[in-house]
């Protein structure tokens, strides 16, 4: 599999090292966000609605959730872009 963010952005073509856990796109390296499995709770006023769970989890930069942003494991602007 190549890396489809590569493949998009400069045309490139990149052996994909994993593949995004919510979109399914293959991922290099370079554009995999390490995250964690998540869990949703109940929520209650004041309290996350989610909380982390077993395992690992590969996101492409596009799906990276906002809880990695908000630990800057992701930089600023890949995100939102687009
Ligand atoms: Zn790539
Ligand atoms: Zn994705």
């Amino acid at each position: 599999m190549r890396c489809y963010d590569c493949a998009t952005e400069s045309g490139i073509s990149t052996e994909a090292h994993a593949t995004c856990a919510a979109c399914g796109a293959g991922i290099c390296l370079t554009h995999t966000v390490e995250g964690y499995a998540q869990e949703p709770v109940k929520a209650t006023l004041g309290n996350p609605s989610a909380r982390r769970g077993h395992g690992r989890r590969m996101f492409c930069s596009k799906c990276a959730p906002d809880y990695l942003a908000q630990a800057g494991l992701v930089a600023g602007g890949m995100l939102r872009a687009g």
